[in-house]
């Protein structure tokens, strides 16, 4: 195994700063072969991805983290883009139900303390329970959503899953996000034309006011506070200097320290 830092990725990130994202998901899957998954919450920048894997024709595998608690809609996303997309959409689910973890440990969501305990049992451990399945997931970050996430980078390492982190949105600005889906008639959760700028668990989400942050619908019982379920690596503090370890050989391809499989 080799170590790959956050560091190393520093050459390649500013590279890929003039990529497409349909350049970027096809190197990933030139790079990490069946080593690559994508991971949706089926948001509309999850669904552009989504439609972009299905337009590129790659076969990468779809992670939904279905926490139990999701809106009836989101999940009927999700069966349209499965169906409608050709895409093979892996649902992965938290250890106990909602009724069973509240039996154990109360409601928790309600205060900052027990919505991380909560997000870390129903989102980020059913993702780390598949880590080693894969070097690499395709994520929907994107810098113009602001907040923790204004300077994420196209590649970076996370450590709790052991991965290589792609964004392939990352550059893309609100107006091109929306012409995009417009335009390709991408399937979205039509809560989002109901107000719900971004969309979680129906327990911790709300539709926003026009003068209000896209993020304010999440966790507004709880305050500015809680803004995050830390699942994505912009959104945790991270060490310093994060590293994943990873095949040398893997690394290498990673680093173009071989030729043929540059795009
Ligand atoms: S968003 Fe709310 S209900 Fe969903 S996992 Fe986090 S705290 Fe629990």
């Amino acid at each position: 195994m080799a170590r790959l830092t956050q560091a190393d990725l520093a050459d390649l990130n500013q590279t890929f700063e003039e990529r497409t994202p349909q350049e970027l998901i096809s190197w990933a899957k030139e790079i990490f072969g069946d080593r690559v998954a994508s991971i949706s919450a089926m948001q509309e920048a999850g669904a552009a991805v989504c439609h972009m894997i299905h337009t590129t024709g790659v076969d990468i595998p779809v992670i939904f983290v279905d926490t139990g608690v999701m809106f009836q809609e989101t999940l009927e996303t999700r069966d349209r883009i499965r169906d409608e997309y050709g895409l093979n959409v892996i649902s992965l689910h938290p250890e106990l139900t909602m009724e069973e973890q509240t039996e154990k440990y109360g409601v928790l969501y309600v205060t900052p303390e027990g919505q991380q305990q909560c997000c870390n049992m129903r989102k980020v451990e059913p993702l780390a329970a598949i880590s080693g399945q894969y070097d690499a997931l395709i994520g929907s970050l994107r810098r113009s959503e602001g907040g923790r996430r204004e300077s994420c980078p196209i590649l970076m390492v996370d450590i709790p899953t052991n991965t290589v982190r792609i964004n392939p949105l990352a550059v893309m600005e609100d107006d091109a996000l929306q012409a995009y889906l417009t335009e390709h008639k991408v399937i979205t959760n039509p809560l989002h034309r109901q107000g719900y700028t971004t969309i979680g668990c129906n327990r911790c989400t709300t539709p926003v006011l026009p003068n209000e942050p896209k993020r304010a619908g999440r966790w507004r019982h709880l305050g500015p506070w809680s803004v995050y379920c830390g699942i994505n690596p912009t959104d945790r503090d991270q060490t310093n200097s994060p590293a994943i370890d990873l095949p040398q050989d893997l690394v290498d391809r990673i680093l173009g320290r071989m030729t043929d499989f540059m795009i």
